[in-house]
């Protein structure tokens, strides 16, 4: 049996609470479906708590220099990266992620943004406005308390992704993780203490959607950031709304990932393996429907096959594992259900299609051909391991169909014409594009959705705008004109 029991469900003012009449919510290694320890929600004074250690923060951190916080975060960077591999492990155990992959793409990832916002803290600055003879400057100042409200297929990079900016401009934050996925954020809360963080800037509190939504409507919440699906991205912002709170909704989608006859066929398989089986299938920006150019197709379809055939599906913590298994039993219920649709609908089913006896949420890696747009399978968010092939003819025609969904996080193009590149990019309607790559996300570039996939931008410059304001100052110079 394996043990992840944290010291306390929660981590508030700097060091570990526990309340034990809290629901309690179970902790299961989604590999074996074992029971690996339990964390219990925080009741609402609980969650007053949390809120009123992150306002008490507030004076100290948001008076130190940018320097002071940058240095800060930049140590607990190095904390992350000299950890890497328990915190991976750690990761693992919650998620059910391969080790191949947390070892490079979770905490790892967080130090990365750990490290950005911390160089960029000091660099935060206002501006100073010429006006004839008087002038004007802005001071950016910080929002105050921020929630952070996470997912749970990436937990330490989106507690991270939240965080790190947020402290960066020096706001203080109460995080709430997914009630699958509680364990990562404690050891970053704990981390930031060892760097130097004063106690109650970066606080966690565990439980599910009623938590999450306590939060929020606490007055004291200045900005609220969520990572979640559509729906709870709904409900979190007309909340938010009520006390005009700022938000960044990071949500769901259905991303087309295009790719045309003269793409090289190799790269597009790889961009379309990533785009569908990285993470389980469970990642906000993937793309999930595939459009294939009819005179592409068949060499396309036979490669991803094979190339898909040979993937190792197993023990996460084996680092020759690439695909793990789903986060939980509910989640494998929704996927399993959305492939029965697909081959209820007439699609064809390429590869996959099964769960995998045993103990262990497992899946195998799932591929559809001929699907059209109206089926389920094409429109609707699955997060899992399913891939929908679809064919088209013309760049008109495929845009058009593209576009033709509320979501709007992701699109990928893949061809050598680099002007048709670049028209379909302004063409599509989604806030990350990439050409012949998909579902890189680095630090320096912002992330986000349009339409319904969500409002703002994380990462890059972009997130200092999402965490503080500018203050206008008008400076007169000059004598004080008045009508009478
Ligand atoms: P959910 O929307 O179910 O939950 C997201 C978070 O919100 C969880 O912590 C959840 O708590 C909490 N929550 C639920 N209801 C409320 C509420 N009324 N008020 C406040 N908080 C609430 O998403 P999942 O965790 O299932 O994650 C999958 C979804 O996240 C997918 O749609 C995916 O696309 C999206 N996502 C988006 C990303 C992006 O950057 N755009 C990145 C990663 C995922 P709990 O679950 O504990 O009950």
């Amino acid at each position: 049996m394996i043990e992840m029991q944290p010291n306390a469900s929660h981590f508030i003012n700097g060091a570990y609470v526990e309340d034990e009449g809290g629901a309690e919510i179970a902790l299961t290694y989604p590999a074996t479906g074992e029971k690996t320890g339990r964390v219990f929600a925080a009741r609402p004074d609980m969650v007053a708590k949390a809120v009123r250690a992150a306002e008490a923060a507030l004076p100290v951190w948001s008076a130190m220099t940018g320097a002071e916080r940058g240095r800060i975060l930049t140590r607990a960077a190095q904390i992350i990266r000299e950890r890497n591999r328990d915190l991976s492990i750690l990761e693992t155990l919650d998620t059910g992620k391969p080790l191949s992959e947390t070892l490079v793409a979770d905490a790892a990832s967080g130090a990365d943004c750990l490290e950005y916002f911390g160089g960029m803290a000091a660099t935060i600055t206002g501006e100073t406005v010429q006006l004839g003879a008087d002038f004007a400057y802005t001071i950016r100042e910080p929002l105050g308390v921020c929630a952070g409200i996470g997912a749970w297929n990436y937990p330490i990079q989106i507690a991270c992704w939240k965080a790190a900016p947020a402290l960066a401009c020096g706001n203080t934050m109460v995080f709430k993780p997914s009630e699958e996925t509680p364990l990562t954020a404690l050891k970053l809360a704990e981390i930031l203490v060892e760097a130097g963080a004063p106690p109650g800037v970066f606080n966690v509190i565990q439980g599910a959607g009623e938590t999450g939504a306590a939060l929020v409507d606490d007055p004291r919440v200045a900005k609220v950031s969520l990572t979640g699906s559509v729906p709870t991205g709904r409900k979190v912002y007309e909340a938010a709304a009520r006390d005009l709170k700022h938000v960044t909704m990071e949500l769901g989608g259905k991303s087309p990932l295009i790719i045309f006859d003269d793409a090289n066929v190799e790269d597009a398989v790889s961009a379309a393996i990533n785009a569908n089986f990285y993470s389980t299938g469970q990642i906000c920006s993937n793309g999930t429907r595939v459009f294939v150019q009819t005179g592409i197709k068949q060499a396309f379809l036979t490669r991803l096959a094979e190339r898909t055939g040979s993937a190792v599906i197993g023990d996460p913590m084996d680092e020759a594992t690439h695909l793990g298994p789903m986060v939980s039993e509910g989640q494998r219920g929704i996927v399993l259900n959305y492939i029965a649709k697909g081959l209820e609908n007439g699609a064809r089913l390429i590869t996959g299609g099964k769960s995998i006896d045993g103990p262990g949420y497992f899946i195998e890696p799932t591929v559809f051909a001929d699907v059209t747009d109206d089926m389920a399978i094409a429109r609707e968010e699955i997060f899992g391991p399913v891939m929908s092939v679809l064919d088209f003819e013309t760049e008109e025609d495929v845009t058009r169909r593209a576009n033709d969904t509320e979501f709007g996080l992701a699109a990928g193009v893949f061809t050598r014409d680099l002007a048709r590149a670049h028209r379909m990019v302004r063409a599509l309607q989604a806030g990350t594009c990439w050409i012949n790559q998909y579902n890189l996300t680095p630090i320096e570039m912002p992330f986000g959705g349009v339409k319904a996939s969500g409002i703002g931008r994380e990462n890059a410059r972009a997130a200092i705008e999402a965490y503080s304001q500018p203050k206008s100052v008008y400076v007169g110079l000059s004598a004080v004109e008045a009508p009478f």
